[in-house]
């Protein structure tokens, strides 16, 4: 019985101590400082662009097709010389997330074959309006600056896409077929 009272004892000292020298605590001056999350994490959606600034997502509506919840909505609109907005032959001209319906389940993620659509970091969902928990594509869309490169260090779904694997995915694949 004493041991047991001594073992407790220093129990509640050894956290005692740890609590006064600010070593392990589990709280934190949220929203000031956030909680980082593991690469897996499934937070809120991002649209990718690459390198050179075009948007990744040719809305090929995989991403909707897939949504257990049908959480996706888009229209798809077709590129143009003068208006070339993504890689493809069209790009998503709308993009919507309803972010109550969605269970983050992250099928929108794998099902994309373009890597544009990527569940992210921010875990943050407070809004004063049902409205306001349908996200647009801009949003979500990377800002124009931040092409393929470091801004892309988190995703572990991306991590293997590399410059020339980006350059394969925007060529021609009936060019490349004719020249064999
Ligand atoms: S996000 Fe991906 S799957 Fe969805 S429409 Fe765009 S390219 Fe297709
Ligand atoms: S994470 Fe799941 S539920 Fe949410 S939009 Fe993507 S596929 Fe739909």
């Amino acid at each position: 019985m004493l041991v047991d009272f001594l073992k407790g004892s220093a129990l509640a000292l050894k956290h005692m101590g740890n609590f006064i020298i600010g070593k392990g605590n589990v709280t934190l001056e949220y929203p000031e400082v956030k909680r980082e999350q593991p690469a897996f994490f499934r937070g809120r959606h991002r649209l990718q662009r690459y390198r050179d600034g075009l948007e990744r997502c040719v809305g090929c509506s995989l991403c909707a097709a897939v949504c257990p919840s049908e959480a996706i909505y888009l229209e798809a609109a077709e590129n143009t010389d003068e208006n070339q907005v993504s890689a493809g032959e069209r790009y998503a001209e709308i993009y919507q997330i309803h972010l109550l319906r969605c269970i983050f389940c992250g099928f929108c993620e794998e099902a994309c074959p373009e890597n544009a659509i990527v569940m992210g970091a921010s875990y943050e969902l407070a809004m004063n309006k049902r409205t306001d928990f349908i996200a647009e594509k801009d949003d979500m869309l990377d800002p124009a600056e931040k092409g393929f490169g470091d801004y892309h260090e988190y995703d572990p779904y991306i991590s293997h896409v590399t410059p020339e694997s980006d350059k394969s995915a925007k060529g021609d694949p009936w060019a490349v077929k004719a020249e064999h």
